[in-house]
């Protein structure tokens, strides 16, 4: 009986299953041909790569890299790679349908992709990834490109690996190519407003949503998991347009103020301690306990996984933003749906980030950059416009925002490739 419980749990748990699932429900809602389901399912191309390194030591070692392009229906792909030891070819295919649906919901012109090396970043020196990075780059040169596919950083690569990335790339097209990935420092054709763009973006479908319950952002309190980039630029943000931040939860606690925290000095706090712990302006809380605070918006920012069949029924926020990609599985669903919980799907909610990549590709192509107040009215009127067409498709099809969010998406790559035809 417990092996089958577990063994239910680790199929909930599966990132994949529940991305299935929520396509499954979409497709068949939408009606589409079994088809055009098979190729909206099957990514375009997948490349798996070795990558042969030189390690500081003298040895050579060989890693296993991946780039999946899942569709390129409407533009060129788009999506980031990952350094991990557990990277695998399913999980790279995975995430890369998922850039998919994300970039179509805010419909930018972009496919879905993603990249993942099989390695361990904690135990490689800087100049061991920048060999990795580079090889890899060279491996997959000539699939990659501003109009064939546009890596950015994912999990453990950052600005230094889209910066080796794009002189990689320059080297072998012998000019410098900016556009070829995004997320790149501001002085190689980065974007203003990139490190913010993701949290913002939580914001604005945030305050969307509160349009919808009639409330203003000052007589709401918000939990929100993890204090990273996403968490972190949400909570600045949010606190600065008067919503109350009532707790913050980390992997080694939660502090909680139920009149607001002060999200500065909490910075401040945690770059003097290197904890939010400890917090002398809020309590320590447990962190199960602060997460199934009442609230007016739970907004879970960390990692995958956080609610699931066997915690949603204990969640008491009216509204959920999830900055986070799959921190609700898809069994947590119904539950959610059951308690009138109005949720702002992953796909939706956190394509603030994608949004500002691809005005960081158009700003590349076009050589001329914009600044800080334009990039961010113009992700404005992208995840405005975006939350309103899924919230006008759940109304019509009386579904919930996820399965929503899923059709728009599906809608919008099925159309593109109904039109294009089948190349034959
Ligand atoms: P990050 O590493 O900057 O921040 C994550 C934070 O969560 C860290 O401070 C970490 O300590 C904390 N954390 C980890 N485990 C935790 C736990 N069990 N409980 C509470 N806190 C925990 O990462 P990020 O870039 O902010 O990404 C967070 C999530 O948002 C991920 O799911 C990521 O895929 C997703 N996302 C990020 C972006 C982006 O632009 N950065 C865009 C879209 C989606």
């Amino acid at each position: 009986m417990i092996a089958q419980v577990d063994q239910a749990m680790e199929r909930e748990l599966n990132p994949w299953l529940s991305a299935e699932a929520r396509f499954k429900e979409a497709a068949e809602r939408l009606n589409l041909d079994e088809g055009l389901q098979k190729v909206l399912r099957t990514p375009a191309r997948e490349i798996t790569v070795a990558i042969p390194v030189q390690l500081d030591d003298g040895r050579l070692e060989v890693f296993t890299g991946y780039r999946v392009q899942h569709s390129i229906a409407r533009g060129p792909g788009k999506g980031g790679i990952r350094f991990a030891p557990d990277v695998t070819l399913d999980e790279v295919r995975a995430l890369a349908s998922w850039m998919t649906w994300k970039c179509a919901v805010v419909n930018i012109p972009l496919g879905g992709a993603k990249g993942g090396v099989i390695c361990d970043p904690r135990i490689l020196s800087q100049i061991e990834l920048e060999r990795i990075t580079r090889r890899y780059t060279a491996e997959i040169f000539e699939f990659l490109g501003p109009d064939k596919d546009v890596p950015a950083p994912d999990m453990n690569t950052n600005e230094q690996t889209m910066a080796w990335i794009m002189d990689t790339f320059s080297m072998h097209s012998r000019h410098t190519v900016t556009a070829v990935v995004t997320g790149k420092p501001m002085s190689l054709g980065g974007s203003r407003g990139r490190p913010e763009a993701t949290g913002r973006g939580c914001m604005i479908v945030t305050m969307e949503a509160l349009k919808l319950l009639g409330k203003a952002p000052s007589e709401t309190s918000v939990v929100i998991q993890g204090f990273g980039n996403v968490g972190g630029m949400a909570a600045r943000l949010m606190s600065r347009m008067g919503f109350k931040i009532i707790a913050i939860i980390e992997w080694d606690g939660a502090v909680y103020n139920a009149g607001g925290l002060d999200v500065e000095a909490l910075f401040a706090h945690r770059r003097e301690t290197g904890s939010i712990v400890d917090f002398p302006d809020g309590e320590n809380m447990d962190r199960e306990t602060a997460l199934f605070l009442k609230c007016d918006v739970l907004l879970p920012a960390a990692k995958e996984n956080v609610i699931t069949s066997r915690n949603a029924h204990k969640i008491r926020a009216r509204i959920l933003c999830e900055g986070a990609n799959g921190p609700t599985t898809s069994v947590a669903d119904s539950i959610l749906a059951e308690k009138k919980i109005f949720v702002i799907p992953d796909i939706l909610a956190n394509a603030g980030g994608v949004t500002v990549s691809y005005f960081e590709w158009v700003q590349d192509r076009q050589g001329f950059f914009w600044n800080e107040d334009l990039v961010n009215q113009r992700l404005e009127e992208i995840m405005v416009n975006s939350f309103n067409d899924v919230v006008a498709f759940a109304q019509k099809h009386k579904v919930h925002n996820r399965i929503a969010a899923y059709m728009v998406a599906l809608d919008r790559v099925a159309s593109a490739i109904k039109l294009r035809g089948i190349y034959a």
